[in-house]
């Protein structure tokens, strides 16, 4: 029997729930242009190739799930890798590869299914654990097929994988009527937040897990990665109407795993990146609690995680300041612009985790995480 495995599925399932992550990030009216797709574009496969060291990159139509997957090669067949994409392909067709790489074939499994299929020389030895299909963008998708000889592969392709970012073509300067994704219901307040000058600004927002991954789970079964959601989601429509242009690295239940979420910060042109998360200790220790803000490096990093940490300890009396901090987590180490982590309380803690559970407690939290950007921005 071949071995058939689901690219990805090492510690996180997450082929799709990348796809869907990163489809969804991006405010300014980019969900009401889905369906706007010419009528030949059936697939949501736009453009693909693979260049001769085994990079293999796709560009689709915003927001649609992927999963991929491989199977080793056995008798006369050789190892074959797949990808499967929403829509149908008008044209089922096969394009001839080179060096390892036998056939692209671009098919039709189903009506409803575009099958990218790529068919590698028997005896090509591929390691499906390094194989990852990563969202570097929310129409943009890279895999590294590790196991090749750099240049053993002839470069074949079909479309303009560079095509310009569609979410940079459709920015809107409208930027606080974004529809479709925010929880309905009346938005929280901005009427008490900082002003800053309209439509100049860009920020990204990081709610920390997401989906198969909760992160820290305390008292009552409280997640961390609900809770930060929330919040996010809250402090997200906030400065939306200060204005401010909010990009989110996901903005449902879905894992996205850490540098999708820096790549996309590093190529969105942001002034600030805050990824927001709450605390955990043992369930033993419901004494320890606080609120801590993180930062990198010094200087405006350490001023945002400073307006940041004022803000959330102003609405949290009782538990302790722990303090702006430095600290060294992946996506304020690799992010390019001012960056800081917000750790909202624990948990965990018998102080921060009511209140955590609290919405009117997380409505606050919002309003003070983007009290502290808005000040941020206003004194840079
Ligand atoms: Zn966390």
């Amino acid at each position: 029997m071949a071995r058939r495995a689901a690219i990805g599925a090492r510690r996180r399932p997450a082929a799709s729930a990348l796809a869907a992550g990163l489809a969804a990030a991006v405010l300014g009216g980019a969900l009401s242009t889905l369906a706007a797709l010419p009528a030949w574009a059936a697939s949501a496969l736009s453009a693909w190739r693979i260049n001769s060291d085994g990079v293999l990159e796709l560009r689709t139509s915003p927001g649609v799930p992927l999963q991929a997957y491989f199977e080793e090669g056995t008798g006369g067949r050789g190892p074959r890798l797949w990808i499967d994409l929403p829509g149908a392909p008008i044209r089922p067709r096969t394009v001839s590869g080179g060096g390892a790489l036998r056939e692209v074939r671009i098919g039709k499994p189903d009506p409803s299914t575009t099958r990218l299929v790529l068919e590698f020389l028997p005896g090509t030895r591929l390691d499906p654990r390094q194989l990852r299909l990563v969202g570097t963008a929310r129409d943009r998708w890279r895999m590294e097929i590790s196991g090749l000889r750099s240049g053993s592969l002839l470069a074949v392709g079909e479309g303009d994988v560079d095509a310009a970012p569609t979410w940079t073509a459709r920015r809107s300067p409208r930027l606080g009527a974004a529809p479709g994704f925010v929880p309905s219901g009346p938005p929280p307040s901005a009427e008490d937040l900082p002003q800053v000058p309209r439509g100049r600004f860009r920020v990204v927002i990081d709610p920390g897990h997401g989906g198969p991954d909760p992160g820290a789970v305390g008292i009552g079964g409280l997640r961390e990665t609900d809770v930060v959601l929330d919040v996010s989601l809250q402090a997200a429509r906030l400065l939306q109407a200060r204005g401010v242009q909010v990009l989110l690295t996901r903005t449902t239940e879905v894992d996205v795993d850490l540098p999708p979420r820096v790549t996309l910060a590093n190529s969105s042109g942001a002034d600030v990146f805050v990824s927001v998360h709450a605390n955990a200790l043992s369930m033993e220790r419901p004494d320890v609690n606080g609120i801590e803000t993180f930062y990198f490096a010094g200087g405006r990093s350490q001023s945002l995680a400073e307006a940041i940490q004022q803000q959330l300890m102003a609405i949290s009396p009782g538990t302790p300041d722990r303090g702006a901090r430095p600290g060294r987590f992946f996506v304020i180490r690799r992010t390019v612009m001012p960056s800081a982590l917000a750790e909202m309380g624990f948990v965990t803690g018998e102080v921060d985790a009511p209140r955590l559970a609290d919405p009117a407690y997380r409505r606050r939290l919002a309003q003070a995480l983007a009290a502290g950007i808005l000040n941020y921005l206003g004194a840079s």
